[in-house]
């Protein structure tokens, strides 16, 4: 039997959607498989993150960051308002409109691509044959190239069962009809951290608790501490080394047990949210007998071009190694995309930007201050505080720093780690840097406009050979 398509993408996340949209766009007759429904039973391409993740999280935190700022902010900036009233409702009506223009989008451009899509869910065959299953029907498409990019879902863990609406996930505490008086969250990761900042800004008293004694370990300590010090200045009650045992609905609240270094200790709360981690979706997406080769944890193993061990066929997103991001999953997909259409091209995995959209947000590139400690790899670091840009001072916000590490001997630029607003869309430009392999003295030689939040950068750059300009008592 003849192949139907050139390639077939399994999963419609920004992993899947961006393979195929790249397969087609380099001359590939493509189809892409995704399952999602949404709460109108209507299919809604881009996974996780458009559908429960990053896009609803982000419009929540933007809504949220207003309302808080008018609570907070309005009166310093001489704006005086009466009285500010919530509208939860609006606010997720607001969050749902933004997901589905970005979801209908995608299928946009699979027709402009002309990528042939199929609602339903998708399982690998013998002799690359799809098995698309939409309810009780299903039809076999096949392809010369398979891309597996079923992505990844919440951890739920034995001690916390989810309910209907008291103990729930992170799709759960994006969708809340009111503010809870007091919430938990299970888990000061990302998730955590960003959905008990968007509850918090909005009225609720909000307690994390977490099981490590360290906090955010895997961004710059430095910064991280700085952080916890925001988040909770703010009122995040986040405990450390506070592992969760139990948790039980009793008489409308969550009875939480938890143990720290005092011993064991309860929470009551309204609502809990579980959020310890994402684990792969590779439970039946191939059959059995075809050996793909996946680890103890669930993911696919794949070498540096994502190629798995069975022939033609790849995987790419959080189904495999690395960090779970959206945009590491993009890259991943273009990857392979352009391989099979013979390009010589790779992923930089060494250069993935991390942020987290806290206030002050987190974001960061390349390796932490600890880690080449670790390595015993000798640095230079150049930091300067937000408190000191003119910029920052005018919007009123001087939260922060930027810190810029570098190699002793070459000057290349191993980090660049930032906390404060807006670091989200500044750390492309450590980003650049690096893939450029940049120096310190290559950003120092820059010209950057004034007054922006980003010569912020520049002058860590400066600071790293001790010549900032705007920071008194440095070298000549
Ligand atoms: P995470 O792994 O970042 O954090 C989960 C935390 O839960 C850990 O610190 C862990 O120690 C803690 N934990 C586990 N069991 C516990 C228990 N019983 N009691 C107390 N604490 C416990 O996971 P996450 O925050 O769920 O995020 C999942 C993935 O999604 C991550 O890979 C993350 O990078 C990704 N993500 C990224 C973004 C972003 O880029 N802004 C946003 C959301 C999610």
């Amino acid at each position: 039997m003849s192949d139907q398509f050139d390639v077939i993408v399994i999963g419609g996340g920004p992993a899947g959607y961006v393979a195929a949209i790249r397969c087609a766009q380099l001359g590939m007759n493509t189809a892409c498989v995704d399952a999602w429904k949404n709460d109108s039973g209507q299919e809604s391409l881009g996974g996780t993150c458009l559908n429960v993740g990053c896009i609803p999280s982000k419009a929540l935190l933007e809504s949220s960051a207003w309302y808080a700022k008018a609570q907070h902010e309005f009166a310093n900036h001489g704006i005086g308002v009466k009285t500010i009233k919530l509208d939860v409702t609006a606010m997720q009506a607001r969050k749902d409109q933004v997901v589905k223009d970005l979801t209908q989008g995608i299928k946009a451009l699979f027709a402009a691509n002309k990528v042939n899509f199929f609602h339903g869910s998708g399982k690998l065959l013998a002799n690359k044959q799809v098995e698309v299953t939409k309810g009780k029907k299903s039809e076999t498409i096949s392809a010369k190239h398979i891309i597996l990019a079923t992505g990844s879902s919440p951890v739920n863990i034995p001690v916390a069962p989810l309910t209907e609406d008291k103990i729930v996930d992170s799709s759960g505490a994006l969708s809340f009809t009111e503010v809870p008086k007091k919430l938990g969250i299970i888990g000061a990761g990302v998730i955590g951290l960003e959905l008990g900042s968007v509850w918090n800004r909005l009225g609720a008293e909000v307690v994390v608790l977490e099981a490590n004694d360290g906090f955010l370990a895997m961004a710059d300590e430095q910064l991280a501490k700085e952080s916890l010090r925001h988040y909770k200045k703010q009122g995040l009650d986040i405990r450390l080394g506070a592992k969760v045992d139990g948790a039980t609905v009793k008489a409308g609240k969550v009875d939480v047990s938890y143990q720290d270094g005092k011993g064991q200790q309860s929470l009551k709360v309204d609502k809990l949210v579980v959020a310890v981690g994402r684990k792969p979706n590779t439970k039946d997406i191939c059959d059995e007998s075809l050996g793909l080769s996946i680890d103890e944890r669930g993911f696919v193993q794949v070498d540096d071009y994502c190629k798995t061990n069975l022939p033609d066929v790849y995987a790419i997103g959080d189904i495999v190694r690395g960090p779970m991001l959206a945009h590491k999953g993009s890259e991943e997909g273009v990857m392979v995309a352009e391989r099979l259409a013979g390009q010589k091209v790779q992923v930089d995995y060494d250069n993935v930007p991390s942020v987290i959209y806290t206030e002050p947000e987190l974001a960061w590139v390349g390796k932490t201050e600890q880690e080449l400690k670790q390595a015993g790899i000798e640095y230079k670091s150049g930091s300067f505080p937000f408190a000191a840009s003119g910029r920052a001072r005018a919007a009123g916000d001087t939260t922060g720093m930027i810190k810029v590490l570098t190699d002793a001997k070459t000057d290349r630029i191993l980090g660049v780690h930032m906390l404060g607003a807006h670091v989200s869309e500044m750390i492309a430009q450590g980003v650049i840097a690096r893939a450029m392999m940049a120096s310190s003295e290559d950003l120092a030689l820059t010209m950057f406009a004034h007054p922006t939040l980003s010569e912020a950068l520049h002058e860590a750059a400066l600071a790293v050979s001790g010549h900032a300009i705007h920071i008194a008592g440095r070298k000549k």
